[in-house]
């Protein structure tokens, strides 16, 4: 037997937030030798990883260790996905109860597994991020997630439960109906919703369409949302329409449920008593100060199966180490930049398609759908050309709300772009908008 002696028993995290500040750094500093041991015996993507690198486990005594192994990146476990199917070496031998997916957006769903322990710390901490958000035993909760390989809807649902909310799962427009869902979250008192960003939005226009007043109709204090990144501007339309507060948490199929916002919506506290947060320099990987903008690394304290360890999910953002009015311990993740598989170099510069997003939820003509289209033309010049709906009527209009777009995306987004309008609901059908789990803006023609 290794030195480390064999795998110490899994994490259990507590919906409570128990540490104080002063705690936090001493139990990561006894929890993370642990979790390197567990997926050191147990988990053959991480034996053979340390192994190639020359590393000896037992070397990672505490946090500051931890620079000493390698990031993980996305396309690694894609790359041991193909070398191992049909799981990959990923999930380790531990008894697996679950197995939730990435969507698929790009080839195939990613697999990933939980323990009954991994399961129970997802949906604890989920009831954690309700909690902090207002949820209580009093609200009735209307989930519109895609209940599927997606986790969030099942996991969300579970904390609610945790914390004695009533739970009505109407899964996303794909199953339930638009019309419907809006009929049920009026008819049932519905007082918190769970949705992407992008389908609050469109459940607002459908609302609009069909005479409900979004207002008087409704009860819904809360939307929290998921699954792809919720820009300010979007944030901002969703609660005027909706007359509710709206809350991004921040995480993925392989991390659980790392980060989410409090009441305070300035940044999303990260569980330092579930995993350890880091800022690298996407590029050469070192680490980089809080406050320091980077790419997000993450390793997870308490999973058995699919643990992450030094995991580069590809966003971009800080760590803000200032304390937060709310009096949580934990530190804060700034919000999202963008993902760093979604930034677009247009002409030589870097522009986010988050960015282009937050200047068009500036316009309230504008319905919730847009696209983006990245193109080169014969001289090797990139274009881009933002797609738009508004069913203004006048030529004369359409010109000048063309422009002021033009000019909003040049100020937010850094770059110049088309702005071309087109007739509400032609971008996408709504049973497309119902269907989906993430909004997928960009077309890059360059690629192909
Ligand atoms: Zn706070």
């Amino acid at each position: 037997m290794n030195a480390l002696g064999d795998a110490a028993k899994p994490l259990q995290i507590s919906p409570e937030v128990l540490l104080t500040k002063d705690q936090i750094r001493p139990y990561q500093d006894r929890a993370l030798p642990q979790a390197i041991a567990r997926a050191w015996h147990h988990v053959e993507f991480y034996h053979r990883l340390w192994s190639a690198h020359g590393i000896d486990p037992g070397s990672i005594r505490c946090v500051s260790d931890l620079r000493k192994l390698p990031i993980v990146r996305k396309q690694d476990l894609e790359a041991d996905l193909i070398a191992h199917p049909p799981f990959g070496s990923l999930q380790g031998d531990f008894p697996v109860i679950r197995l939730q997916g990435s969507s698929g957006s790009t080839g195939k769903p990613k697999p990933i597994l939980h323990t009954r322990n991994d399961w129970e710390n997802i949906t604890n901490l989920w009831a954690r991020r309700l909690a902090a958000q207002g949820v209580t035993a009093q609200d009735r909760v209307q989930v519109a997630f895609n209940f599927a390989l997606f986790i969030p809807g099942f996991t969300s649902l579970e904390g609610a439960m945790k914390l004695g909310a009533l739970v009505i799962p109407t899964g996303s427009g794909a199953v339930t109906p638009s019309t419907r869902q809006l009929e049920l979250a009026r008819d049932w008192g519905v007082t918190v919703m769970g949705t992407t960003g992008g389908y609050a939005l469109h459940l607002a226009n459908v609302a609009e369409e069909n005479g409900f007043d979004l207002k008087r109709d409704f009860n819904i204090r809360v939307m929290y949302h998921t699954g792809e990144p919720l820009v300010e501007e979007t944030r901002k339309r969703i609660e005027e329409l909706w007359g509710c507060k709206s809350y991004n948490n921040y995480g993925s199929v392989e991390t659980g449920a790392p980060a989410w916002e409090c009441s305070h919506q300035n940044g999303m506290h990260f569980n330092e008593d579930a995993y350890v947060f880091e800022i690298v320099d996407p590029e050469t990987f070192q680490p980089l100060p809080d406050g320091q903008e980077g790419a997000v690394v993450m390793t997870s304290l308490f999973k058995e199966a699919s643990p992450i360890i030094r995991y580069m999910i590809g966003d971009i953002a800080s760590i803000r180490s200032e304390p937060c009015a709310c009096g949580s311990p934990f530190r804060r993740l700034s919000p999202i930049r963008g993902r760093i598989d979604d930034m677009l170099k247009i002409r030589g510069a870097v522009v986010y398609p988050t960015a282009i997003e937050g200047a068009l939820r500036t316009f309230p003509e504008l319905s919730s759908e847009f696209r983006i289209i990245v193109d080169r033309d014969s001289h090797g010049v990139d274009s881009l050309e933002v797609r738009v709906e508004c069913d203004l009527g006048a030529a004369s209009d359409r010109e000048a709300m063309s422009k002021r777009i033009v000019r909003a995306v040049k100020e937010k987004a850094g770059c110049s772009a088309d702005v071309t309008l087109h007739p509400v609901g032609s971008l996408t059908l709504p049973e497309q908008i119902a269907a989906r789990t993430k909004n997928r803006y960009v077309t890059d023609l360059r690629k192909k």
